[in-house]
């Protein structure tokens, strides 16, 4: 934390009610680029005092405002039109969050080029139908339901995919008529403020989306446990989740969590092993392994084993570690310092649990980047799955690898993790292939594949990967509260003493 900025680095405020805003009590974060080691800016650390002038603002317009009564197809022109302002500024927002987090550009513009599709989708679900009209067992009497927005949303989310994450929250939650405080995460804070700042040129009224930015503790604690917030809506560790459930259950806020997974990616002997290969090396080492439904697991079955362990290995070894700005690299920097030492220390945990190193293992050193959080891409083989490289998520490059005898041997070692967020599945066999998918306990199954997403599939974990869904086509329902509504349609209510009368 430093009060004064150098001359280079940028000061934020906070983003509310469509306006930079000073914190009030004056304390600021370092934001540090992860390739260069240097702080580019500065954002508040939000105080309870803070959030609670954000808080009000969100009231303000939810309760006040014009937004939950704007008529859906408004909300859904607004949604279209932030879209049309991300494509404008795709390239500013893919290098800001590159500045961030140190994943690759070309990731990141990917994900920034997609974004206005996903706000399209909100806004076509912002327009469906969405109540029911219910049969009943008296007479004259009508009932029906409406899906109306829950109020206040706080939308606290990791630095990984820092505006995608976001947007899965942010664009249900306004399609339903909420209004929204965003926490993003400290380490990428700034391309949410950007995010806000376009949401606001595109039309959306003052206070509708407001950006705090600051430590887990004050700033998301006091969001959390502010009594003017309706619903949380979470993307982060498990421990993280934890902690906001328990804390979110003294008001009964709603809450949805995405957490985090140590998924299996599984090997049969029958698969196509070139293809499979791609697809483990895309699992484990896109992002420098930080997403939440990393392929940390390789199960492989015996007689496939060593040769995948050998590909494995070599692909791992030619992955290109480099300048996340430069399109050629193939793998940039862990996120933050704490990140890569956990991922430092996971290698040698791994080591003194006597799993059989065969790629990387150590940091990596890139030119022209003497201070940048470069690892290299790691993979353990024999790894037993009690060991615990493989149930605990490291987030970050490494792959364990697991043998497996048979199909059942391979459902019970999946399974046996307290998460469940997703599960690959290699082979050729189509029965196979939907068999096992039935019997993984995992929110997501890839079949042949691995790692894709779309705001057209639910996504979200089993166990203590999650608690609810996001996109896919009940987005809405997340950010809605079920509302009956009963209609005397006869001729009046009797006497409930005296029916005859
Ligand atoms: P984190 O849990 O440390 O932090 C996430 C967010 O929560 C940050 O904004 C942080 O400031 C805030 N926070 C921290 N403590 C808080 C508290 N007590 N109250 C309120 N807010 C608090 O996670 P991270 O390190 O930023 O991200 C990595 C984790 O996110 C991994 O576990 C990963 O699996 C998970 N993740 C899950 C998904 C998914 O969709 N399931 C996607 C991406 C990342």
């Amino acid at each position: 934390m430093s009060p004064t900025p150098a001359a280079e680095v940028t000061r934020y405020g906070l983003f509310i009610d469509n306006q930079r805003t000073a914190p009030i009590e004056g304390e600021y974060l370092d934001v540090v680029d992860p390739a260069t080691g240097r702080v580019w800016a500065q954002v508040p650390n939000a105080s309870a005092k803070d959030v609670d002038t954000a808080v009000s603002a969100a009231r303000r317009a939810f309760e006040d405002g014009d937004w939950p009564g704007y008529r859906a197809a408004d909300r859904a022109k607004f949604l279209i039109r932030f879209g049309e302002a991300i494509a404008d500024h795709a390239d500013e927002l893919a290098a800001l969050q590159v500045r961030e987090n140190g994943k690759l550009i070309r990731e990141m513009a990917g994900q920034a080029k997609l974004m206005p599709e996903y706000l399209n989708y909100y806004a076509g679900l912002a327009q469906m139908p969405t109540g029911t009209t219910n049969p009943l067992h008296v007479k004259d009497m009508v009932s029906y339901t409406v899906r109306e927005p829950i109020g206040v949303v706080a939308a606290i989310t990791p630095w990984n995919s820092p505006l995608l994450l976001l947007l899965w929250k942010l664009g249900p939650a306004l399609a339903a008529g909420n209004t929204v405080i965003a926490k993003p995460s400290e380490v990428t804070p700034v391309s949410a403020i950007r995010f806000a700042e376009l949401a606001a040129e595109a039309g959306l009224p003052p206070g509708v989306f407001n950006v705090v930015t600051g430590l887990g503790s004050p700033s998301g604690t006091a969001l959390t446990g502010h009594p003017g917030v309706d619903k949380i809506a979470f993307t982060g560790s498990t421990a993280t989740g934890q902690a906001i459930a328990s804390q979110a259950g003294k008001t009964l806020k709603r809450v949805s969590l995405e957490l985090g997974g140590k998924s299996p990616n599984i090997v049969f002997d029958d698969a196509d092993v070139s293809s499979a290969i791609n697809g483990l090396i895309a699992g484990i080492f896109g992002a420098s392994g930080q997403t939440c439904m990393a392929g940390s697991r390789i199960l492989v079955q015996e007689n496939s084993y060593d040769r995948v362990v050998a590909e494995l290995a070599e692909r791992a070894d030619a992955i290109k570690v480099g300048d996340p700005h430069d399109p050629a690299s193939e793998m940039g920097t862990v996120a933050c310092r704490p990140q890569f030492d956990k991922v430092r220390h996971y290698m040698d945990l791994a080591k003194s649990e006597g799993a059989r190193l065969v790629a990387g293992g150590t940091t990596a050193e890139v030119d022209g980047f003497p201070d940048g959080l470069f690892v290299r891409p790691t993979v353990f083989a024999d790894v037993s799955n009690d060991m615990k490289i493989a149930r605990e998520e490291v987030f970050g490059p490494i792959a364990s690898v697991i043998p497996f005898r048979d199909e059942d041997d391979a459902v019970r070692i999946a399974n046996d993790t307290e998460f469940g967020l997703a599960a690959g599945i290699w082979t050729q066999n189509v029965q196979r292939a939907h068999r096992v998918a039935g019997r993984l306990r995992a929110g997501t199954v890839w079949i042949n594949n691995y790692r894709k997403t779309s705001y057209a599939t639910p996504f979200g974990g089993y166990k203590q990967s999650g608690l609810g869904r996001e996109n896919g086509p009940d987005s809405l329902r997340e950010y809605t509260e079920e509302k009956s509504v009963w209609v005397d349609t006869g001729q009046g209510v009797k006497d409930p003493f005296n029916p005859r009368a």
